[in-house]
């Protein structure tokens, strides 16, 4: 059963900002992960503003300067389904395409999908983990087989969202307004790794609210993919990815973005990878060599190592099929 709390509809970004000042303000846009925090007690909530009805945080367009804006509020299939998007930033549209059920990326938003909160089992249940203020991690020692092998410092959890990787690899940055005003954020900084604060998920501020999504003019000979491992068919958060971003010209990989799903606490860009294919062509020695080199760092915990093979198969089939790409 959900908990009382205050609810209230936002008329404008300004009208939810000053909803927001409130103490124990939460925002509300599609709701899907919202709502399953609360009735599950992971959080309480004094007071709820939904900004479901703003109309500016809407739609997906052309940037004047080139580019790609997209509103906070575009849902998920309408980024998947995007015509624009799907020219410009396939490795994107694939990553909308992957993130859960098709009722859940209709009513779940590109913004919420950023800003969701951890899938680990200990804090969704009714452990009072160190992310919810505890003592401890019930990870360390327990049942951690979905849990992270890079950058796990205090938490271990892995980032759950599908959109974030490919925003990463695609130098996205979110428009953020609060109290204090405007401020741009790239997608790679959003994300608080857990050695920071283990109890926040974004370096967003108490009231701040994403506004819209810009992508940069994609640079001539970009090719950008996701590929996610799953352990059904059906719904499910990944086990490992990796989202790309390629340039390549003349045959050479020009500039190079490799980012990891699945097996970190935020999306996680693997500059080894990236080292190993700049300057080269894509071929079978160079996906290799940079095969090994995604794994070199790996830490597993006591029920994950079978991460390392998955992730090492994943961004060696990634790499050859990009390398296959015009
Ligand atoms: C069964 C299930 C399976 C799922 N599988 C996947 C999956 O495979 N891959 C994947 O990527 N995701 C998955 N998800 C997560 C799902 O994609 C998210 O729940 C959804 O994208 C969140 O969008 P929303 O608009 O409903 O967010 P809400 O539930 O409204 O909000 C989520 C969080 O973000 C905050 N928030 C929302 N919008 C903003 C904003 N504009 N600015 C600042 N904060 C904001 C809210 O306060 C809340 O904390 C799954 C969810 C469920 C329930
Ligand atoms: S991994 Fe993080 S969220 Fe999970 S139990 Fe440990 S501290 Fe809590």
């Amino acid at each position: 059963m959900l908990p009382n709390f205050r609810y209230v509809q936002a008329k404008s970004v300004k009208d939810a900002v000053t909803h927001l000042a409130a103490q124990e303000a939460k925002v509300h846009a599609g709701g899907t992960d919202l709502l399953c925090c609360l009735r599950d007690r992971v959080f309480g909530a004094e007071k709820i503003v939904s900004i479901s009805r703003i109309k500016t945080l809407r739609g997906i367009s052309e940037a004047s300067g080139g580019g790609v804006r997209i509103g906070a509020l575009a849902t998920v299939t309408e980024v998947a389904e995007s015509p624009l998007i799907g020219r410009l930033y396939p490795g994107l549209a694939q990553g909308a395409a992957d993130v859960a059920s098709p009722q859940l990326r209709n009513q779940g938003t590109l913004g919420g999908n950023l800003c969701q909160k951890p899938r680990c089992w200990y804090y969704r249940g009714e452990f009072h983990c160190l992310r919810k203020g505890g003592d401890r991690c019930y990870a360390v020692g327990g049942e951690n087989q979905f849990h992270c092998i890079f950058g796990g410092e205090l938490c271990y959890i892995v980032h759950p969202s599908d959109t974030a990787p490919p925003l990463v690899a695609l130098e996205a940055s979110v428009k953020v307004k609060g109290a204090d005003g405007s401020r741009t954020i790239p997608v790679e900084k959003l994300h608080m790794p857990p050695g920071t604060d283990p109890q926040r998920e974004t370096v967003l501020e108490p009231g701040e609210i994403i506004t819209e999504i810009l992508l940069p003019p994609p640079p001539q000979g970009l090719r950008s993919s996701y590929r996610k491992v799953r352990a059904r068919r059906a719904w499910d958060f990944a086990l490992a990815g990796v989202a790309l971003a390629v340039q390549v010209l003349e045959g050479k990989v020009r500039h190079a973005r490799v980012v990891f799903s699945g097996v970190a606490p935020v999306p996680w860009r693997s500059k080894e990878v990236e080292q190993i294919i700049l300057g080269k062509a894509l071929d079978g020695e160079t996906v290799a060599k940079a095969a090994e080199a995604a794994v070199k760092a790996a830490e597993p915990m006591e029920k994950n190592a079978y991460k390392i093979p998955l992730l090492k198969a994943v961004v060696e089939e990634e790499l050859t099929a990009i390398a296959k790409l015009s």
